[in-house]
């Protein structure tokens, strides 16, 4: 049943970890903003003095949750996924203490409709975040078939705390060898003292900050729940965005990850 092996860990806080995990069988073909299952048996250790089980798994019975692949199809001998500890998570709490070397269960089949398909290369791209929900979008800036020629990529990331940007040099590189690309880092309960932008998400929407074209410029939400529907009600009611589904084709896109 664990099929999978921690190939690399990097702490970003003690809260937030980038995992690197390896297949047996090898990594899948996915699409960018496609997501899989990760998981753990009940009887997995979990981090000292994480609060006690309301119910206790079964120790055989593997605990899996969906996490967004932040990896690219185009790098393929692991996944990558980024993954924020929730201090009682069933499964993150098991998490929190995996090292390399550590085997854990990776569902064989990548699944997910946050893509980027039926977007034509020709629309721009605002990617919008908060926390892990950056993972999806790093799988997208890091394929170059993403980069369609005259295509502006907008990444915006929202976090708490400023030591919680991971990515952020990848991301400002990105930047400075792309004209065509922004990065708007932006922390909510950031000290007085930090340089950088403080708010919430929504601010850099209301004060003019992002600015947007309906017809060419599609809108990815990813994240915290509370996020996606502030933006989602302001989007389709202000600027008549319509949300994206199989059936009915949208420019708004939304994962909420709970
Ligand atoms: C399509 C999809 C993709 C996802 N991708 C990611 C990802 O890339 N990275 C990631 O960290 N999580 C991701 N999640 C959330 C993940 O599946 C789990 O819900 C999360 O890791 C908590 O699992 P747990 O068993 O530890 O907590 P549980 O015991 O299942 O508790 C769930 C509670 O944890 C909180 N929570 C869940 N996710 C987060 C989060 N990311 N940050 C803060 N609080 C959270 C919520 O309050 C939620 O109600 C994704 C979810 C979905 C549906």
């Amino acid at each position: 049943m664990l099929n999978s092996t921690v190939v690399g860990r990097i702490d970003i806080t003690p809260e937030l970890m980038i995992l690197q995990v390896k297949p047996d069988g090898g990594v899948p073909t996915f699409q960018p903003g496609q997501y899989v299952a990760l998981g753990l048996p009940g009887s997995a250790p979990r981090y000292a003095g994480a609060p006690a089980e309301a119910e206790v798994p079964a120790a055989d019975k593997i605990i899996k949750r969906a996490y967004s692949i932040g990896s690219s199809p185009a790098k393929g001998d692991y996944f990558e996924f980024y993954i924020a500890i929730v201090p009682d998570g069933a499964l993150t709490s098991r998490l929190a203490v995996v090292k390399a070397g550590d085997r854990l269960f990776c569902q064989p089949k990548v699944t997910g409709t946050f893509t980027l398909d039926g977007v034509p290369g020709d629309h721009n791209l605002v990617l919008v975040s908060t926390g892990t929900g950056l993972a999806p979008f790093m799988s997208m800036v890091r394929t170059p078939a993403t980069w369609t020629p005259g295509r502006k990529i907008t990444i915006v990331h929202g976090v708490r705390y400023p030591q919680d940007f991971a990515y952020a040099d990848e991301l400002s590189s990105f930047a400075s060898s792309n004209p065509g690309f922004t990065y708007l880092p932006i922390a909510s309960r950031a000290e007085s003292s930090f340089a950088g932008r403080k708010g919430r998400v929504q601010v850099l929407f209301e004060d003019g900050s992002i600015q947007l074209t309906p017809q060419v410029d599609h809108v990815y939400l990813c994240g915290n729940p509370a996020m996606i529907d502030d933006l989602e009600r302001d989007l389709t009611t202000k600027l008549g965005y319509v949300v994206h589904s199989k059936k009915t084709p949208g420019n708004l896109h939304v994962e909420k990850y709970w």
